[in-house]
């Protein structure tokens, strides 16, 4: 059995990561929480990019000797050059929430035409090796050598892939399913909004659900080595 660490307390996230794995990697793997490893602390997302932050998550439980995975996401406008981004969750500040975050938004984004409210959610997962792991990241995944460095991974014990998605951000909320930025994320080839149609349809062409397939796949290969 292959244990790896989810860097997130999130009971959901991990119970659904744990199914993806094991139904993508032939040996069986169990994913632990933050908690389980005995990890209290806060992890500090200082990081420039998606990327960054999920490779600052997935290290924490790599520094423990497990291997750590880490996902981050957020919603980057276009007309907004690209924010709130790596600022999705905390965009309206302090005491951020969801319903706070998207009126936020909303407002930004007043005075900008129908064409110019093009957006893309984007989610990025990272795993990292503990220094001593019998696995390796086959040379064609691994993170940028300038990304390596600047976080102190070796690179080949560190991956990340990137999922995206492309919308357009209406000026109204439509429909109450999902959560976050969904009622306002408009999807042309579904015409509704992510928060109007069912998990599983969102699952197929969101930016969490292509990241998450590609990572899934990636790491089932690793771990076969
Ligand atoms: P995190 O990856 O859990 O840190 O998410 C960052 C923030 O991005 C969330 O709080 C949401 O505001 C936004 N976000 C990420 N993914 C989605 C999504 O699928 N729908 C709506 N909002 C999202």
């Amino acid at each position: 059995m292959i244990e790896i660490v989810l860097a997130s307390n999130n009971k959901k996230k991990i119970a659904e990561l744990g199914t993806l794995l094991s139904s993508a990697a032939s040996k069986g793997i169990s994913v632990l929480s933050l908690r389980d490893i005995g990890f209290t602390g806060d992890i500090v997302e200082d990081g420039e990019s998606f990327e960054e932050n999920a490779l600052i998550k997935a290290s924490v439980p790599a520094s423990m000797g497990h291997i750590g995975i880490a996902d981050d996401s957020g919603l980057c406008v276009d007309a907004l050059g690209g924010a709130p981004g790596i600022f999705s969750a905390r965009y309206s500040g302090e005491d951020a929430d969801d319903v706070k975050n998207r009126r936020k938004l909303l407002e930004e984004l007043a005075d900008v035409s129908d064409e110019d409210r093009t957006a893309r959610f984007v989610c990025t997962a990272a795993i990292v090796l503990p220094p001593d792991s019998p696995f390796t990241v086959p040379e064609d995944w691994r993170i940028p050598d300038e990304l390596a460095e600047k976080r102190g991974l070796d690179p080949r014990r560190a991956m990340v892939v990137r999922g995206e998605c492309e919308g357009v951000i209406l000026r109204e909320e439509h429909g109450d399913g999902g959560f976050g930025y969904d009622p306002l994320f408009y999807f042309p080839a579904f015409a509704a909004t992510f928060a109007e149609i069912p998990g599983e349809q969102k699952n197929l062409v969101s930016h969490r659900g292509r990241a998450m397939r590609e990572f899934t796949a990636r790491l089932a290969a690793i771990l076969k080595e």
